[in-house]
């Protein structure tokens, strides 16, 4: 990896503004930014004319879920979508069999990130208080770098079971010391099962029995008391993937109050609605559920006033044959959809193209706020000389249609398929190494080895 790399012509775009400058990098690393025609002489010459030149996007929520027997997505393809959409660094779930819940198991996930990955990968600790994790545990694995505590409050998968009011007041007495964020899946689960409950009693498994089971109240309520707890305990609540205006309101109102919150939400509460629910069916399944357009209205000016911190994916792999179940039961379908191929590029749509934000405050939204929320900056997250030479190289003007052809994580489909998005990846450099080539065809794209993306432990520089 020795040897110097100039990038030569473009427009960098950091979360601080805009500016016109070429950037020469070596030994990974930016080590420095030059006036236009200072970079000659490098080893290679990447040529960024009429590009942005972006802070690797930094995706805070996807699901590669290794060890898995059914490698269902995986850290190889995953990352290969996540090289293709931008994204030089994910922080990977704790779901996994075994759910990363000790110390042993963050390290042994580790491992297979080195082996396979070839972006950057943080990880996620899994916080149950099941099968005898205690608070020891949680402690273990902030000592072995992860990145940052996640649990859910309502019951989703029997290998990872919600915690109840005390188990959250437990977690935030740890996350409280050890500084690292706590991340809440947010939905009240008796509401939830009571939802599910009227929607059986009524025969209704059509697709907005989905979205009506788990109306933005059931989330609004687990966020209510999950503010309340870390006002008490000061621990570092992050909410993930909020999708309701009423949740967003409490989050603003405690920001302001001075508690320590920062909250997610993801392109598919965004630029999705029911609409795309009644249409694509299970495919469009997630959890929260995707929104009446008018809730997606209510959601906006809340991405743009700064109260949502950053914009991640949720990005699952689940067969088209598991998603086809839905078309009888929309409950039959799993929950969760592909996204870290098409993050950068469905949030710039929506937020800058459509809704006019300025692009140093979308790079904030995919990059920066996430390094600095995670524990990733000042190495990830800007271009600073000295820092990680990751980098996006994005078009910001191409419109381009998503197409199954054109997806390189594991599962064949999108639910943006057929859609026009403006702003495409054509290059990614991933600590001054090329890793996806837009320019080439197909899989060819990908022109970085399994194995070649880290670990990254929080706060290492
Ligand atoms: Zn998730």
């Amino acid at each position: 990896m020795a040897g110097s790399v100039a990038v030569i012509g473009g427009t960098l775009v950091t979360g601080e503004g805009r500016a016109r400058a070429d950037l020469l990098l070596r030994d990974g690393r930016i080590a420095a930014w030059l006036a236009d025609g200072k970079a000659v002489g490098a080893d290679e010459q990447v040529d960024a004319t009429g590009l942005w030149v972006l802070p690797g996007g930094i995706d805070v929520h996807t699901h590669f879920e290794e060890p898995d027997p059914n490698l269902l997505e995986g850290f190889e393809t995953g990352s290969h979508a996540a090289a293709a959409g931008g994204v030089t660094t994910v922080v990977e779930m704790p779901q996994a069999h075994p759910t990363t819940t000790t110390s042993g198991l963050l390290r042994a996930k580790a491992a297979i990130v080195e082996r396979s990955a070839i972006v950057d990968v943080a990880l996620w600790a899994g916080v149950t208080f099941a099968a005898g994790q205690t608070e020891a545990d949680l402690e273990a694995m902030a000592g072995a770098g992860a990145a940052a505590f996640k649990s859910f409050m309502a019951s989703s998968s029997p290998f990872f079971p919600a915690v109840d009011t005390a188990g959250l007041l437990r977690a935030m007495r740890v996350a409280a010391a050890t500084g690292l964020p706590y991340g809440l899946h947010a939905e009240d689960d008796a509401l939830l099962r009571y939802g599910i409950g009227r929607m059986r009693e009524a025969n209704r498994g059509d697709p907005l029995a989905h979205a009506e089971s788990r109306p933005p109240v059931v989330e609004t309520v687990a966020v209510a008391a999950a503010l309340v707890l870390a006002e008490e305990t000061g621990a570092p609540l992050h909410v993930c993937h909020v999708a309701s205006a009423g949740a967003l309101r409490l989050i603003a109102e405690a920001k302001r109050r001075g508690v320590r919150v920062t909250c997610e939400t993801c392109p598919q509460y965004l630029v999705l609605d029911t609409e795309d629910l009644e249409r694509r069916r299970g495919f469009a399944r997630c959890a929260p559920a995707l929104r009446p357009s008018e809730e997606v209205e209510a959601i906006w000016p809340f991405v743009l006033d700064g109260t949502v911190d950053l914009i991640c994916s949720d990005h699952c792999g689940f067969t088209p044959e598991s998603k086809r179940l839905g078309d009888e039961d929309i409950f039959a379908a799993p929950l969760g959809l592909p996204g870290v191929q098409t993050l950068l590029s469905a949030s710039y749509t929506g937020a800058v193209v459509e809704r006019g934000m300025a692009p140093e405050r979308w790079v904030r939204l995919v990059s920066t706020r996430p390094a600095e929320i995670f524990g990733l900056a000042p190495r990830k997250g800007s271009l600073a000389i000295g820092t990680d030479a990751d980098l996006t190289l994005f078009d910001p003007d191409r419109r381009w249609t998503v197409t199954v052809d054109d997806h390189l994580h594991r599962q064949p489909w999108s639910p943006y398929e057929g859609k026009s998005l403006q702003g495409r990846v054509v290059r990614t450099i991933r600590r001054g190494q090329t890793i996806f080539d837009d320019g080439k065809a197909g899989a060819e794209r990908i022109v970085a080895p399994p194995g070649s993306g880290r670990f990254v432990p929080r706060g290492a520089t």
